[in-house]
Parts: C-alpha cells; structure tokens; sequence
C-alpha cells in the first residue's frame, strides 16, 4: 500500500516518517511507499528526511496546489496529514498564511482523496482546538473554542474533514494532541527555543506570570498514537491524545533550567501572548481503550534525552536560531522583525498563482529537493538558504501555459552571505 504524509519535512510528520521506516516499520503497518509532499517552509527541512532510502519519495509542493493533490492521489491508498502552519505566535502576527494552509489546503486535500477514492485520512489536529479550560479535561464530544487564529483554523480544518465523512462518507480520522517535544523542532516552539538559548548561556523568555498550563508529550509517542488512529481507529471519530505530564510554563523553565546547567537569573519575563489560553488539557480514555494507545516516554528522561540531542546537533539548528522568533511575542528582547519575513508572514497567496518553479546551476551540492521551488508567476529572482548564505537565482524562461506546459526555470546568479 502507498501512503501520502504530508508536511513530513517538518517536526513531527519527519518522526512518524522515520518510525515507518525504522526497521520492521513498513512490515507491521503495511506500508510499501511513503511519499511525502511538503512545501518547505521555514519549518520544514529536507535534512529531516533520509532522501536516499528508496521506500521514500520527496515531493516538494504546497498542499493548495489542486492539480498536485489530484496527481498525488492518483497514486495512493491513504493520507496522514500534517502540514500546516504551526506557531501560535505568528498566527497573532499574521493570519493568512494560517487560513490559507490549514483550512484551505485540507479541503483541497480532502476533495482530492475523495475524488481519487482514497480510502482513509488521518487529519492530524491539537489540543488547542476546545480553548481554555479551567477544570478538569476536554473529551472529544467537548464544544470547540479555539482562541488563537492557529486554533481556530486547526478546528476549522478539523470541521471540514468531519463534514467530509459525514456527508460524502469519506474514512476521515482526527487525532487531537497535546503539546510535543523531542528532537528537531523548530526552536521557536519553547522547548527548543529555551534549551538553544540556554546552551548559548542567553536568557529566556517566560511569557505572563507563567502559571499558563500545558500537557506535553514526546513526539514518537504522539507518533505511535497517529498511527494506531490510522490502523485500527474507526472512520469519523475523533481522538485525543493526552500526555500524561500536565504542567505550568514556570515549572517546565524550572525543569529545563535543571537539564541545561542553568540557573534563575536567565529567565527574563515578558508581556504576554495577546489571548494567551492559561490551560488546555485533554483526556486520553477513548485512545486508550479503543485504540490501546499508552505513551511510553518517562517526562524527565526523555527531557534530558531532548537537551542532549540539540547539545550534539547544533549543525542543525545553529543556523535557524536567531532567526527563529525575530518580532514574534517574545520579541521584547528581540530585534524587530525584518520586512522581508513580515512580508512572507502577512502574504496569502492564491493557489493558480503558483507555479513549479526548477533551479538550474549554483553550488554542485546543493540537494535536488532544493532545486524544485513553488514560486508565484509574477516572481522573477528566487533566493533559498543554503550554507549559511543565500544562493540567488533569476529567471530565465516564459511562464507555463497551455502552449508551454511544464515548470518556469530559474538560472544562479550569485551567492551572498547572510546578513545578521
Ligand atoms: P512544523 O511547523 O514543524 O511542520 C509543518 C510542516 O508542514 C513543515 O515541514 C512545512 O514545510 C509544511 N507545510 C507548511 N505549509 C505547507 C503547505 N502549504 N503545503 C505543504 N507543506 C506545508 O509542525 P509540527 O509541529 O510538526 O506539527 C505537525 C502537525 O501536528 C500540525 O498539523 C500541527 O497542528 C499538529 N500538532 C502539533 C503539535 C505540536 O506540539 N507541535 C501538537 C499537536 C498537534
């Protein structure tokens, strides 16, 4: 059986990427093929992925881009569902982008694999979905009150796909998790965001009076979770998936501080996030008992397992640090944003005006994956981050048309360095 794993260039679709792939992965779930599509953000990163092995298959595209839906579709039997946009913070800062991805692009997905007769998708969804809530946990049947923009086109995007099983009886699934951790999340996230600073001896930021409460959970657990949903789960049910470490932003900084070597005097606390929700908490019983889902990450373990991975990966995430949350809600200690990423942020941009875009010559290195763009049609000069640089690369051939068809070429032109 094929597979399509959307946005598994990112956190947590990469993790389920490679647990399918580990050894007796593919075996005990079926699987034969994976093929990923993934646009490429900021967040998403080919080095997340193990290009070589041949069970895999890299497809670089936005998930609004009907006609790349319809050809992806063609090929597969399911579809488990990341990509989207992630970081409450820049949904505060722009929201477009948000609307356009997440709700958009899961009904152009889902009107594909309706179409294609794609026989199970798993739409993967948050927490963050029921809002705030005070007392005890939300289960599934719980009303939806998402706050943040990010929230409220997730629950969005998760109406959607229900209203696709209902009415067209498409095998949709949602999964519902908590907050994650582990290894290779953007450190804007504030786990990743705290351990890289507090690697580089800097201080970090806790948002209020950091009594906000969160559930978090490893990544491979929520993983694992995702794909008992997908196997053995019932066509449109909803799953939340709970971890079992429930606590405030102050007590996670305290046990951060611990795994780092760090101390007090490093915490800095900002203004709040504008609509900050102070706790969201889900309760896990249908997972467990229809699914038998059971996490299995000890909370401090596997935090100090996380910390030792980015003590040893900074190859990884040294170059996207400081640009992580420039003018985000922790930007009181930060420089402003810069205009040209404000500009990405605040853009949405139509799906027929994008176009496949090849990159043609630059450095010899550079990763194929690289080399195969989205760009707008108006776009004449594309430049992409490679190296600690910027490789830059002009246009050089007309735009695709029923006379042309195919992707626009792009020609290098020179390289220059990151300006910090
Ligand atoms: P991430 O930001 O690390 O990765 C998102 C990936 O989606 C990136 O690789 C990005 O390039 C890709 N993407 C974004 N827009 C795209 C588009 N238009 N077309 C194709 N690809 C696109 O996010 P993550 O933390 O891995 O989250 C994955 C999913 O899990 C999301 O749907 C998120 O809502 C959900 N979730 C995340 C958490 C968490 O704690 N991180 C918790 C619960 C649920």
């Amino acid at each position: 059986m094929n597979i399509l794993v959307t946005g598994a260039a990112g956190f947590i679709g990469s993790t389920y990427v490679r647990m399918l792939l580990s050894p007796g992965g593919l075996e005990s779930s079926g699987i034969s093929r994976i093929t990923v599509l993934d646009k490429l953000t900021y967040a998403g990163t080919l080095r997340n992925l193990d290009l070589a092995d041949p069970r895999l298959r890299f497809v670089h595209g936005d998930i609004c881009d009907a006609s790349l839906a319809d050809e992806l579709m063609a090929e597969v039997e399911q579809v488990v569902h990341f990509a989207a946009e992630s970081h409450v913070d820049r949904s505060i800062a722009a929201a477009g982008e948000f609307v356009r991805t997440n709700v958009l692009g899961t009904h152009t997905l889902l009107d594909a694999a309706l179409r294609h007769k794609v026989n199970r998708f798993v739409h993967v969804s948050t927490d963050e979905v029921y809002g705030s809530v005070e007392q005890g946990s939300s289960p599934e049947t719980a009303p939806l009150g998402p706050n943040s923009p990010y929230a409220a086109s997730k629950a969005a995007s998760d109406l959607v796909a229900l209203a696709y099983h209902r009415t067209h009886g498409l095998d949709v699934r949602v999964t519902r998790c908590c907050n994650n951790y582990g290894p290779r999340q953007f450190p804007e996230k504030i786990i990743p965001l705290f351990i890289t600073r507090l690697l580089d001896g800097e201080k970090v930021p806790v948002y209020g009076d950091g009594q906000n409460v969160r559930q978090w959970m490893h990544v491979e657990d929520h993983c694992h979770a995702v794909e008992l949903a997908r196997a053995n789960g019932r066509s449109g049910e909803v799953y939340n998936i709970s971890g079992s470490t429930e606590i405030s932003n102050r007590e996670l900084t305290k046990h951060l501080l611990a795994a780092c070597g760090g101390d007090w005097s490093q915490v800095v606390y900002v203004p709040d996030r504008k609509g900050h929700d102070r706790r969201y908490s889900v309760g896990g019983g249908k997972a467990r008992a229809e699914l038998g889902y059971r996490p299995q990450h000890d909370f401090e373990r596997s935090l100090a397992d996380t910390v030792a991975w980015y003590r040893d990966n900074r190859a990884w995430w040294q170059p996207i640090k400081q640009r992580a949350c420039e003018g985000l809600g922790r930007g009181d200690y930060r420089p402003p944003l810069r205009g040209a990423l404000m500009n990405h942020l605040a853009r949405a941009i139509p799906a027929d005006d994008l176009v496949r875009a090849v990159l043609e010559g630059g450095p010899p290195g550079l990763p194929e994956g690289l080399r195969v763009q989205t760009a707008r049609r108006s776009e004449r000069k594309i430049k992409i981050p490679y190296h600690g640089g910027y490789e830059h690369f002009e246009r050089v051939s007309d735009l695709p048309g029923p006379a042309q068809p195919g992707p626009i070429i792009f020609r290098w032109t020179m390289r220059t360095k990151i300006a910090e």
